[in-house]
C-alpha cells in the first residue's frame, strides 16, 4: 500500500468505522485524496455536455475524470474546462484499455440507445461500474445481457432515471405504496417536446430512436410509480404529422395500460408538442402535477390542500451522488439495470400493440 493510501485510510478510518463498513471496502476504488469517484463520459453529444458535466462539478461524490469521444475537436475544450488529463481521454477504439486506468471508477454510457448495450458490456468488462443513459436498450434481449455482464464482472450497474432521485417524483411514488387516498382508478400522463431535428437519432430505428423510448418512458415510469404495480396489458397507437421526417420511427406513441387492480392509465408522448403532466384520479381524491419529469421544478397538488413543492437544487447532481454513495457504501442501486429492463418488456409490448392495432398481455 503506498504512503498517501494508507495515510488516507487511517485518517477517515474513523467514518469507515461509523458507517459500519470496513475501510477497504468503503475507499475500494475512490480516489486516494478526494475521496471521490471518478466518472467517465462516454459520448459528448448534449446531455453530457449540456447538463452530466456540469452537474458532475456539483457533486459530493463524484470527479469528472475522463472522456470517450469520437470527436477530436471536442477533446481540447473538455480538458480545458474540466482539467482532464491526457491518459483519461479515449477514443471508441481504445476504450477497452480503461481497465488499466485507476483513475476512472464509473463509466458513464451517454451513447445513442442503440448503443446502449454494446458499451455498457464493454465497460462492464472493463470492471468499472456503469451508469446508463436511459431507455436502457433497444429490447428486453440487449436488457438482459447489460444486466448479465455486470453481474459477471461484479460490478454496478444504474440507469439514468434522474426522476427517481427527485423529491417530489418520490412524493407521489410513496403514494403508490402507502395508498393514502387508495386506489389509483385513472392515470392521465404525458410527455413530448418539439424537436425539429431532421436527422438525427431520434429518427433512427437501429439507434433507438423514437418517441416511447425517449418520453414516453417517462410517462411510463409516472404510471409505474402511482400505482406501484407492473402493467398486465397494454393497448397503443404510434403517429405521426411529419411523416417526411418520421419515416422509421414513430413522432407520436399514444398508450394505455391496465395494471393487476384495475387501474388504468391513458398516456401520450410526443416529439411534436411541448407537454408535461399527470393527473391521478384515486378512490378518495385526486394528485396534479405539472411537470411531473422535468429537469427542475417539479411540482403538484394533492385534492387536501397539499402542495407538493420540494426543493432539488440539482437533479443530475443528486443522482449521481446517490449512485455513488450506493457504490461507496456497496448498497443496492437505487435504479438498478433490473428498473430499466421492467420498462424494456412494456415498451416492447406497446410496439406490438401498436403495430397490430391490438391489446397485448405482459406476461
Ligand atoms: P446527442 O445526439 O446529443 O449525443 C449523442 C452522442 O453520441 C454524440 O456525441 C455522438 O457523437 C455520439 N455517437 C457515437 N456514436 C454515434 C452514432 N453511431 N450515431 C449517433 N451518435 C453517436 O444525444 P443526447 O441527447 O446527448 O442523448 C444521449 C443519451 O442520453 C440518450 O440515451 C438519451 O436518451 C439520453 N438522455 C437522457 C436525458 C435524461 O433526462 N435522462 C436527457 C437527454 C438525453
Amino acid at each position: 500500500m503506498d504512503k498517501n493510501r494508507r495515510h488516507f485510510i487511517q485518517k477517515t478510518g474513523i467514518l469507515a468505522t461509523a458507517t459500519g463498513l470496513a475501510p477497504q471496502l468503503f475507499f475500494a476504488n475512490t480516489d486516494r485524496t478526494s475521496g471521490k469517484l471518478g466518472v467517465a463520459l462516454v459520448g459528448l453529444g448534449y446531455y453530457s455536455t449540456e447538463v452530466l458535466a456540469p452537474a458532475l462539478q456539483l457533486t459530493k461524490h463524484c470527479e469528472l475524470r475522463g472522456i470517450v469521444t469520437g470527436s477530436p475537436e471536442k477533446v481540447p475544450l473538455w480538458q480545458k474546462k474540466y482539467g482532464i488529463a491526457d491518459k483519461n481521454v479515449y477514443s471508441y477504439d481504445n476504450f477497452n484499455t480503461i481497465a488499466n486506468n485507476p483513475d476512472i471508477d464509473v463509466v458513464y454510457v451517454v451513447l445513442p440507445p442503440g448503443l446502449h448495450a454494446e458499451y455498457a458490456i464493454k465497460a462492464a468488462e472493463t470492471g468499472k461500474h456503469v451508469w446508463c443513459e436511459k431507455p436502457m436498450a433497444r429490447t428486453v434481449a440487449e436488457c438482459e445481457a447489460m444486466i448479465q455482464a455486470c453481474k459477471e464482472a461484479k460490478v454496478k450497474l444504474a440507469i439514468g432515471y434522474r426522476c427517481q432521485h427527485d423529491p417530489n417524483v418520490q412524493f407521489f411514488q410513496k403514494m403508490g405504496k402507502t395508498r393514502p387516498f387508495g386506489l389509483p382508478k385513472m392515470i392521465s400522463c404525458t410527455a413530448g417536446y418539439v424537436d425539429l431535428r431532421t436527422d438525427h437519432w431520434k429518427q433512427n430505428k437501429k439507434l433507438g430512436g423514437g418517441v416511447m423510448g425517449d418520453m414516453g418512458v417517462y410517462a411510463l415510469q409516472s404510471a409505474r410509480m402511482v400505482t406501484g404495480e407492473e402493467p398486465i396489458m397494454v393497448s397503443a397507437q404510434a403517429s405521426t404529422t411529419r411523416p417526411e421526417i418520421y419515416t422509421e420511427v414513430e413522432e407520436t406513441m399514444s398508450f394505455q395500460l391496465t395494471f393487476p387492480s384495475g387501474t388504468i392509465a391513458s398516456c401520450q408522448s410526443s416529439f411534436g408538442t411541448r407537454t408535461n403532466n399527470l393527473h391521478v384520479a384515486y378512490e378518495k381524491g385526486w394528485l396534479k402535477m405539472d411537470p411531473h419529469s422535468a429537469y427542475s421544478g417539479n411540482k403538484g397538488k394533492l385534492s387536501d390542500g397539499t402542495l407538493i413543492d420540494f426543493a432539488l437544487p440539482n437533479q443530475q447532481a443528486a443522482q449521481m451522488d446517490n449512485d455513488a454513495r450506493s457504490i461507496i457504501q456497496d448498497t443496492s442501486m437505487l435504479v438498478p439495470g433490473e428498473e430499466g429492463l421492467r420498462d424494456i418488456r412494456v415498451i416492447e409490448a406497446i410496439y406490438r400493440a401498436a403495430k397490430n392495432n391490438c391489446s397485448v398481455a405482459i406476461p
